[in-house]
């Protein structure tokens, strides 16, 4: 019988199997996972951003906690003296903002993160233009710089956990849930799609943006919805960067990404539903709305050449 049976092992199922198994929990969880190469996952195609710029305290603390652990991650996970393949890349996060109620919102968030140790800088134009030349700011007022932020290979950050709690006692299990049984105070049993049930004290749902699916099993109806969100990569024939993730007013994102850039957005009008085509109205909106915007906060990027995009499903 496994006291805890987890589902779903992208990136939240071996972040949990690895805390409980370094506190001496590994043989109490399972983790149920019906795909090891996470083909569909969130994990593997999302940016792998890691910033304490937020605006919450409790935000900011565990942004601390994960950028100090995606900091030393490849000595964390090492199995057997073999460090995992890892590397974090401090090229910072920068959130540009235009108009003073703009001014005033960063400043607040400032503040806050100051008061929780997250050493950002509000930068004003001059400064801005100074320290990276490669942005048009003749429209920008100020900008929230964190220059400690970051991110990671987020493929790299799942398998490296993976191993490292395997290699700890997690055991990982290849198979689907398809049902809960429950009684009137939890769920007891966890039904598996070649037809193995799991006993469970605990059941953990961390099945991404399938959670609510998983919720439904025990009648449970949660406000999560599905959000597709394309990303695209692109090269520029002109140097620029290594960039910072730019957030900017626009609402368009870039970063660095090995020898180019990755850029995305959020399709609203396919909220709720499991949308992977990137296809004819994305490159539209791509060509109409966002390239336009890259090209007016970096001049380099009016000649960018799109080499791939793909889609990733958060919540
Ligand atoms: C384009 C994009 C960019 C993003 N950028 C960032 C960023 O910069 N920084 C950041 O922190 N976050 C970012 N996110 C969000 C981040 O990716 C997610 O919050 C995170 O990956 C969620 O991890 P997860 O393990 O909960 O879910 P997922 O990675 O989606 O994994 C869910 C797992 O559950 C499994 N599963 C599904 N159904 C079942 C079932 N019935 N039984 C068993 N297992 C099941 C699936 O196979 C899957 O492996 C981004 C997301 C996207 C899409």
């Amino acid at each position: 019988m496994a006291g805890i049976v987890v589902i779903g092992g992208s990136i939240m199922g071996p972040s949990l199997a690895y805390h409980m198994a370094m506190a001496g929990h590994a043989g109490d969880l399972v983790i149920v996972e019906p795909d090891p190469s996470y083909e569909w996952a969130a994990a593997p195609r999302s940016a792998g951003g890691v910033r304490r710029m937020y605006g919450i305290p409790e935000n900011i603390e565990m942004s601390l906690y994960g950028r100090a652990f995606y900091q030393d991650f490849a000595s964390l996970v090492d199995v057997d003296g073999e460090p995992g393949s890892f590397a974090f890349r401090e090229l910072g996060y920068l959130h540009l903002v235009a108009g003073a109620k703009e001014v005033a919102e960063i400043e607040h968030n400032w503040r806050i993160q100051r008061a929780n140790g997250g050493a950002n800088d509000i930068l004003d134009r001059a400064a801005l233009a100074e320290k990276f030349p490669f942005l048009n700011v003749e429209d920008i007022d100020a900008g929230l710089h964190g220059p400690s932020d970051g991110f990671v290979d987020p493929h790299a950050a799942v398998i490296g956990l993976r191993r490292k709690a395997v290699s700890l006692g997690v055991e990982y299990i290849q198979d689907r849930v398809v049902g809960l049984e429950h009684d009137d105070v939890a769920v007891r049993r966890v039904v598996l799609e070649s037809g193995r049930v799991l006993e469970a004290d605990t059941v953990v749902n961390v099945a991404g943006a399938w959670a609510p699916a998983i919720c439904r099993m025990v009648g449970m109806a949660v406000p999560v919805a599905p959000l597709s969100r394309p990303t695209f990569y692109f090269e520029t024939a002109e140097a620029v960067g290594p960039t910072p993730l730019v957030k900017d007013p626009s609402g368009v994102s870039f970063r660095t990404e090995g020898g180019g850039f990755a850029t995305g957005l959020t399709r609203m009008d396919v909220a709720g539903e499991f949308e992977w085509e990137v296809g004819p109205r994305e490159y539209t909106y791509f060509e109409e709305v966002v390239w336009p915007a890259l090209a007016h906060r970096v001049p380099a990027f009016e000649t960018l050449k799109m080499q791939r995009s793909w889609a990733g499903i958060t919540r």
